[in-house]
């Protein structure tokens, strides 16, 4: 259902209002909200949600957006990746707005690797292939089990450009068994990384959103 969109003073009302409540009240209402109404909310009342992240411990915040997406997103049933909390998570999957470029796009897709969103046209220009590596910047073929690939583009694994371009900085500024060393660790962490990605893409694939190959994910 298409709703009117509010006037600043009816917005400004509504704001009063709920920063009127207490904040148990205001912790009841947002467990009964959908993940995208709960940003709409926070965003809106920013002050008693500030108010809020003082006077209750953050566990019990971060429980109240994990409980709104564990029950308005069934499917989404791996926590956030590490390092981002419950309600970055949430924005990553639910706003279509491109993180790199700014712009809001229908197709926009996660790039867990790197825990962004792209449109294609941010991905397109940001990535660079296998194959193109290969004929354009071989050094970097060295370092490829150092690298995370983010996607399939035609027959080739896609890789981040400015991934590619920090991790060969890195490799170059060492010398010797240095470097050894430091592939054999990188490689370790790029296992890591990726089979974390292969299972955040069964999920976006469970959540039909995104339209890559499933057959991608052992290439
Ligand atoms: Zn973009």
């Amino acid at each position: 259902m298409k709703t009117r969109s509010m006037t600043r003073q009816e917005l400004r009302l509504r704001r009063s209002k709920f920063l009127c409540l207490p904040p148990e009240i205001f912790i009841q209402i947002c467990a009964h909200l959908l993940p995208k109404d709960l940003a709409s909310l926070l965003r809106v009342c920013k002050q008693l949600y500030n108010e809020l992240s003082i006077v209750e411990p953050s566990s019990t915040i971060q429980k109240i957006w994990k409980q709104s997406r564990l029950r308005f997103m069934p499917l989404r049933i791996l926590d956030p990746p590490k390092g981002m909390s419950e309600q970055e998570y949430i924005k990553l999957l639910i706003e279509k707005k491109c993180s790199l470029c700014g712009k809001k796009s229908r197709k926009s897709k996660i790039y867990w690797d790197v825990k962004v969103r792209a449109c294609e046209s941010c991905y397109e220009g940001g990535t660079v292939t296998g194959i193109e590596l290969f004929y354009f910047n071989y050094s970097a073929c060295e370092i490829i089990t150092c690298i995370p690939f983010t996607n399939i583009r035609g027959d080739s694994k896609s890789y981040w450009r400015f991934l590619v371009e920090a991790k060969l900085k890195e490799y170059k500024s060492l010398r010797g068994i240095e470097r050894y060393h430091w592939v054999y660790e990188q490689t370790k962490q790029t296992e890591e990384i990726q089979s974390e990605v292969t299972k955040r893409w069964r999920e976006d694939y469970s959540n039909s959103k995104n339209d890559f190959k499933y057959d991608s994910f052992n290439i």
